[in-house]
């Protein structure tokens, strides 16, 4: 089966903008999401793009704050604590990557962790280590949704292979995999054997920024592949794992583009929607 993240999006965002129909007709405050942009990498500014309209379409306000290349890194970091005391923001997000010169991290840093709705502050990585309330990371939280809609809530007994380790995507979904009961082995650029590893896999997920890298000798007859990859080929999108190949073996597999993609935008949305409640409720 081919599981379309793009149908589960919006069947998702349907069910959210009649939440957000209901606040309208009570006449009640919007969940807003700044989004903060510095430079003029065409990537950057597509990717801001969506996310805006994604949210116009559901009737979540949306401020985008598009900041100059040349910005020093006090004055964006005044912008975002503008934004964190701002009432009428619920969620806060600066744009990755950042222009050379800039500080990622301090920038990620400043902004306060009630409103990170990417889920990449320190406090809210440490909640996920810790099984504590916070924001889980867009990408990942988008995996598990796609996992579930595949049927695959509980995962006990089940071996979980992460290709990749990053801080945005490798790490968290393994944390995910693992609170879901599943048996987890992450695997890196450096690990031996990978193909051998991956193919003990009930669920193989692909997150290593390597165009199809991924053939049916990593993958068991029957197991779910989840691709994560984004990579822009010849004007083109390809995941990490070669989809022709895999397709015929896989139980369940998600194509690029129209997978994971869009599930990262629909929960920028839902943690936006978070946000906004937790607000509300301590207001
Ligand atoms: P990254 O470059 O930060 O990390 C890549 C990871 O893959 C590293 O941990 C590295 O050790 C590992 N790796 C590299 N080659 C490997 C190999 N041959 N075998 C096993 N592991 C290997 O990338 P990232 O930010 O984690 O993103 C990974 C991919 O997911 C990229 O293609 C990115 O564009 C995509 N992505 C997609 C979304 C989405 O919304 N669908 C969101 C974020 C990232």
């Amino acid at each position: 089966m081919i599981l379309y993240g793009s149908e589960l999006a919006v069947k998702l965002q349907g069910q959210m903008k009649e939440k957000i129909d209901r606040l309208i007709e009570q006449g009640d405050r919007l969940p807003c999401l700044s989004v903060i942009l510095v430079g003029d990498n065409p990537a950057s500014q597509s990717y801001v793009r969506s996310k805006a309209n994604a949210c116009h379409k559901i009737g979540i306000e949306n401020r985008t704050i598009h900041l100059p290349a040349d910005i020093d890194q006090a004055e964006l970091e005044k912008v975002i604590q503008a934004e964190n005391e701002n009432p009428k923001v619920d969620g806060i997000l600066v744009q990755l990557p950042l222009p050379k010169g800039l500080d990622e991290k301090a920038a990620l840093l400043a902004i306060s962790p009630d409103k990170d709705v990417d889920g990449l502050h320190p406090a809210n990585a440490g909640a996920l280590v810790l099984d504590r309330e916070g924001f889980v990371p867009c990408t990942p939280k988008g995996v598990m949704a796609i996992l579930k809609e595949a049927g695959l809530d509980d995962l006990s007994g089940k071996r979980a292979v992460v290709m990749g380790r990053s801080n945005l995507v490798g790490k968290p979904v393994g944390l995910l995999l693992q609170k879901k009961n599943a048996t987890v082995t992450t695997i890196h650029s450096r690990t031996a054997h990978a193909a051998d590893i991956c193919k003990e896999a009930d669920i193989l997920i692909a997150a290593i920024g390597k165009p199809e890298y991924v053939t049916k000798d990593f993958v068991k007859p029957g197991a779910v592949v989840i691709d994560v990859g984004i990579n822009r080929v010849d004007g083109k999108l390809k995941g990490d794992v070669l989809f022709s190949d895999v397709e015929p073996i896989a139980s369940v597999i998600t194509p690029v583009p129209k997978g994971v993609g869009p599930m990262t935008v629909c929960m920028l949305l839902e943690n936006t929607i978070e946000a906004w409640k937790k607000h509300e409720e301590n207001k």
